[in-house]
């Protein structure tokens, strides 16, 4: 680290306490932009990394609410607008308990420079609340995303702030969330993604994440002349973003044999089929229950139970050559990344953000596999709910093929430009030095060209 690097660390743990996700993923951002640094001395004298760590707004606020008994509780909610250079914030909102101001703060980072890799112009910005979902009832959900909307609807708009949904935050809540804004505004515009079909959705949207951190593997796999076809992968998760990583593995002939939630993972050596998938769509989108119920009712799949007592996630210990992790942050550490390696794994492609820790990254980095990171390899999602957007203020609807091989022509893109400047800045190969200087480099410039604001 330079000795200027080794300055700015020091000062985001200072002015951020607490906030070891943020700290995290700036780390990693600002390990890349070394040699960036030095050839654009501009950018430091702009103070450009320093304005792009710290967030435009941070909205933080009260969601107080009633269960069904008539019992009161108080939520936290938040909105992070983090960077609006090359567009307007955009960025999912997570309901899950383990939400605070660190984690959000590192998803909206991370999303600044996903989003300028997308093509599209969009700004980066992430929120939610630490309410838990699981096991409320409709109404309850309900009750909740309307209490929640009816503080950001003040934050939000088409041409400001365009959330969407992420971990705890699916169809049912961005529609009840949308009708409160609705209400409240009195006025029906795109200033969410991931609607529904029938008010101003785009087709491919739920997909779009699992297909694209797909599409980012084969990419991938093609620079040493490889296909999917015939490879076995290791999913992680079991909800959007694992469910349509499995699909699309389907089809393009490989063969998934693990899923999971919190509770625990399901590994099925015969692999995962189209129908079994379904199963799972049923039971995890409609029913709500538990992975394990998958290991009930087909024979030969085996469920294990979380383990916190253990240093290691078992789903990672499995013969097979790719890894989606698919569920969350830090789900893959140092003693995972050392299994996978040893288990044959030569192909990691991040669906959800930040799945591996430093110590997992710099292994699989030295190892030299192909290692897709988030910001690359997930950015499918944002990437369709941009398209969303688009169609929204024309007001049409493009087919499923037409924003299908949107989708695939971004994530080619995107391949292709963080390939190409890791091999510019003299790393061959590091996916992670290539997003994130591509990434910078977008909206450090946009910002250059802004002025001092
Ligand atoms: P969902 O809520 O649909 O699914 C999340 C899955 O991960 C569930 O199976 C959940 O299990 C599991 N999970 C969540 N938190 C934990 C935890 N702390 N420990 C163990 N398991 C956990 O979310 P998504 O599929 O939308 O998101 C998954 C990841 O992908 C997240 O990192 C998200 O930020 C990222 N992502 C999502 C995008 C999208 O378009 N949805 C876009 C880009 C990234 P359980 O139900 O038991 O909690």
């Amino acid at each position: 680290m330079t000795e200027y690097a080794g300055e700015l660390m020091a000062e985001v743990k200072a002015k951020n306490p607490a906030e070891p996700e943020f700290h995290q993923a700036v780390q990693e951002v600002v390990d890349s932009l070394t040699l960036v640094l030095e050839r654009h001395r501009e950018f430091r004298d702009h103070k450009i990394l320093e304005r792009i760590i710290e967030p435009e707004r941070v909205i933080m606020f009260r969601v107080p609410w009633r269960d069904d008994v008539g019992e009161f509780h108080v939520n936290r909610g938040f909105r992070i607008q983090m960077n609006s250079a090359i567009g307007p914030y955009k960025g999912g909102l997570r309901f899950h308990p383990s939400v605070n101001l660190g984690i959000l703060k590192f998803l909206a980072f991370e999303q600044v420079f996903k989003n300028a890799l997308t093509t599209l112009p969009m700004g980066g910005g992430k929120g939610g609340s630490d309410f838990d979902p699981k096991g409320k009832s409709d109404l309850e959900v309900m009750r909740f995303c309307q209490a929640f909307m009816s503080e950001l609807f003040r934050h939000i708009g088409p041409d400001t702030d365009v959330p969407a949904g992420d971990i705890g935050v699916g169809a049912r809540e961005i529609g009840y969330m949308f009708g409160m804004y609705k209400r409240l505004r009195n006025e029906f515009t795109g200033v969410m993604t991931g609607k529904g079909l029938t008010w101003g959705g785009s087709v491919i949207r739920p997909e779009a994440t699992g297909y694209g951190a797909v599409y980012f593997a084969e990419e991938m796999l093609k620079t040493r002349k490889e296909e999917l076809r015939g490879k076995t992968a290791l999913v992680s998760g079991s909800g959007n973003v694992a469910q349509y990583t499995v699909e699309k593995l389907i089809s393009l002939g490989a063969k998934a044999v693990t899923l999971s939630d919190s509770s625990g993972y399901i590994y099925d050596e015969e692999g995962i089929t189209r129908e079994k998938l379904a199963f799972i769509m049923e039971l995890k989108n409609v029913e709500r229950g538990r992975i394990s119920e998958y290991a009930e009712k087909y024979q030969g799949a085996v469920f294990t139970p979380i383990d916190l007592g253990l240093k290691y996630n078992p789903l990672w210990d499995h013969r097979a050559e790719c890894a989606f992790p698919s569920a969350t942050q830090n789900e893959i550490n140092g003693a995972d990344a050392t299994n996978l390696l040893r288990n044959g794994v030569y192909v990691v492609s991040e669906g959800a953000n930040m799945p591996s820790t430093s110590e997992a990254v710099n292994q699989f980095l030295e190892a030299g596999i192909l290692f897709g990171p988030g910001k690359a390899a997930n950015a499918g999602g944002v990437a369709t709910s941009g398209l969303e957007m688009a169609q929204n203020s024309m007001r049409i609807s493009w087919t499923r093929e037409e924003v299908d091989n949107r989708l695939f022509n971004i994530m080619k893109t995107i391949h292709e430009v963080c390939y190409r400047t890791a091999e510019k800045y003299g790393t061959p190969g590091n996916y992670v030095n290539g997003a994130n200087i591509a990434g910078f480099l977008k909206v450090a410039n946009a910002m250059m060209d802004q002025g001092l604001v």
